[in-house]
């Protein structure tokens, strides 16, 4: 097995899948948008650069992102291969990520539109374990995290207005992605739309 993609709208459940997907592969999670939103936390010269795009729900620029990705897949723990979460998001991002490293599976996850806000505008995150979490649909266990140390983490980018941004970013600029790794004969849909433990079925099944 090469590398996996985790493809699909804000929302999906690309990060909750990577996280069990994870359990079940060892491949390591690679997630742009967390690597972003370190560096705009640590203040790096790629965070301050993405720090405006990431406010407005729009797509930071191709060479940014692909400076992140050669500079991690190096790393020794992706000798073997990675799980991306939100990378590639435009054509030029897959193109360039095929002349780096084989994509065995792009697995989308499907949900539709009108989903996608009350995903988004409910979601927590453990900001010490990474956990991910939604007030209703997947809320914090009455016991804690199981982590034990639950610190509730929300994305300044998780409110109304800008997902719907990036819902339109999604749809102008990443989902012609589909058809590309379509022709290349790597891509498989599931219903997103459905409980998370079902989706984790079906995708492990794509892999097995
Ligand atoms: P993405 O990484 O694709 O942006 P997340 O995994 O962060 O998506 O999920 C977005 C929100 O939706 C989170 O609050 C998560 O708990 C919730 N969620 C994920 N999968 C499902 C599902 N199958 N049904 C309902 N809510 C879900
Ligand atoms: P979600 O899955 O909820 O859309 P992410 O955490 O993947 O959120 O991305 C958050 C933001 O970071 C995006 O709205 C975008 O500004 C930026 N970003 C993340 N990954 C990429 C990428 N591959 N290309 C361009 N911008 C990206």
């Amino acid at each position: 097995m090469g590398s996996i993609v985790l493809f699909g709208p804000p929302g999906a459940g690309k990060g909750t899948q990577a996280q069990r997907i994870m359990d079940q592969t060892g491949l390591p999670q690679v997630s742009t948008g967390d690597m972003l939103r370190a560096a705009v936390k640590s203040g790096t010269p790629v965070g301050k650069e993405a720090k405006g795009y990431m406010e407005r729900g729009e797509l930071v620029p191709d060479q940014v992102i692909l400076a992140l990705i050669r500079d991690r897949i190096q790393e020794p723990d992706a000798a073997n291969g990675v799980m991306f979460d939100g990378f590639p998001r435009t054509v030029p991002q897959a193109v360039a990520l095929s002349e780096m490293t084989d994509i065995s599976h792009v697995l989308a996850i499907d949900v539709p539109d009108g989903r996608i806000v009350e995903r988004i505008c409910g979601r927590a995150t453990c900001g010490n374990c990474g956990t991910v979490y939604h007030d209703t649909f997947n809320p914090v266990p009455a016991s804690g995290c199981p982590c034990g140390d639950y610190q509730e983490k929300r994305r300044a980018d998780d409110n109304e207005g800008t997902v719907l941004n990036r819902l339109e970013a999604y749809h102008q600029q990443t989902s012609p992605l589909a058809a590309w790794y379509d022709e290349r004969g790597v891509f498989h849909r599931v219903d997103g739309d459905r409980a998370i433990d079902e989706i984790t079925t079906d995708l492990l099944a794509v892999l097995n």
